[in-house]
């Protein structure tokens, strides 16, 4: 059994095993056909032969054919020993030419599997054909799942950081309140249920992040008009823009097409793209939403008179936990995830989302695309 194992196990032997079993069954048809063939063949070229010389020598048909024999063993053992030689010489080669990337790319696996991200099968020893393109889709997806792992490691420390701010927070008022450096009053409670609300909503936008991004948020859409969105989004902001003195302009023209959409969602996600404009223009300022029809979409454009973004930032602004300047956006409880739900809500709709803006202290613009044709956001999906 233990003598078989090398053979079961390796396909280097394998692939031996069978050109072997080629060489036999060549050399096996060969010696058994002439050995079937060559005695009815050479009896009959003897008779003739004697017929012609006009003697009978049964002497020499034995000799004659004994000797015939001998030969064809003799060219038996020769082209079987090459043959044997051959199969050798081709396994190894066969061997290295697959084996090689196979036992590479297994060994990558296992350091992979070990925790070892960064590993790649190398472009040496790797042929130019399906065992190369075999290769190429391995290490594609050994980058995929170093990104994801990236990711998780990135969103643990980013998790961890988000809710240690607000922790030490209450931790030091609650040492004021327990040393008496800090007097009991509404005040001093009211600070620790600041912090107690951002840490809710942290949690509630990590939930609503984890859902959408395992594609769980389930879409009720239904045929909307774009300016009862847009109307119920700036409604309910109407209080915080006046509290703050920044103006709130609608247009949306009344002769664009519904849009095919979930209204829950997207009205979240334009709370959260006017109330980033809100919050990030100074009173004075002016906050206006329009919409335009075009090609089966409808874009809904939120254009604000605010801090403006860098340019560098700009790519990076739907990415997770990403704030521009991040002591500011905290101080207004901002958890940098908001943009990145909306960019995940409107790509599930099959529309997009983008901004804008001419750099710091230029205002900035969001827009989103939504489908209006019910057939193509349900072929985005
Ligand atoms: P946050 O909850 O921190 O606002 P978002 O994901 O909604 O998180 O926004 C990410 C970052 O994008 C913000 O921290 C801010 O730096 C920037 N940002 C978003 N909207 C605007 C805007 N209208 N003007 C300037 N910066 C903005």
């Amino acid at each position: 059994m233990s003598l078989l194992e090398p053979l079961r196990r390796r396909l280097g032997w394998k692939l031996f095993l069978s050109y072997m079993v080629i060489v036999i069954v060549g050399v096996a048809v060969l010696a058994g056909t002439a050995e079937l063939h060559a005695p009815t063949v050479l009896n009959e070229h003897s008779r003739q032969m004697q017929q012609m010389l006009g003697e009978r020598n049964p002497q020499l048909v034995a000799d004659f054919y004994a000797t015939f024999q001998r030969a064809v063993t003799e060219v038996l053992i020769v082209a079987a020993s090459f043959a044997v030689l051959a199969a050798v010489l081709v396994s190894i080669f066969v061997t290295r030419r697959i084996v090689r990337p196979v036992q590479s790319m297994m060994e990558t696996s296992q350091r992979i599997a070990a925790g070892e991200y960064h590993e790649r099968v190398g472009p040496e020893g790797v042929p130019d054909d399906e065992l190369g393109r075999l290769a190429e889709a391995f290490n594609r997806m050994a980058a995929s799942l170093e990104q994801t792992e990236q990711r998780r490691m990135a969103l643990i420390g980013d998790v961890a950081h988000e809710l240690r701010t607000p922790l030490s927070s209450i931790k030091s008022v609650m040492e004021g309140l327990t040393d008496g450096v800090l007097p009991p009053e509404p005040e001093t409670f009211q600070m620790v249920q600041t912090e107690v609300s951002r840490l809710q909503r942290l949690v509630h936008d990590l939930q609503e992040l984890s859902r959408a991004e395992a594609g769980e948020i389930a879409l009720e859409r239904e045929s909307v008009a774009v300016a009862t969105l847009v109307e119920a989004a700036a409604e309910r902001l109407a209080p915080q823009f006046q509290d703050k003195g920044v103006r709130l302009q609608v247009n949306v023209p009344d002769t664009l097409p519904p849009v095919q959409v979930d209204p829950n969602r997207i009205t979240q996600v334009l709370l959260n793209l006017i109330g980033n404009a809100l919050q990030y223009t100074p009173p004075d300022g002016e906050v206006s939403v329009e919409a335009r029809g075009d090609d089966g979409m409808v874009a809904i454009s939120v254009t604000d008179t605010g801090i403006g973004i860098p340019s560098e930032h700009l790519p990076h602004l739907f990415e997770r936990f990403y704030r521009v300047d991040k002591s500011r956006s905290r101080l207004g409880g901002g958890s940098g995830i908001g943009l990145t739900i909306a960019k995940h809500l409107v790509d599930a709709h099959g529309g997009h989302i983008w901004a804008e803006s001419a750099g710091r202290g230029e205002g900035s613009t969001f827009t989103v695309t939504l489908p209006t044709r019910a057939e193509e956001d349900e072929s985005s999906l």
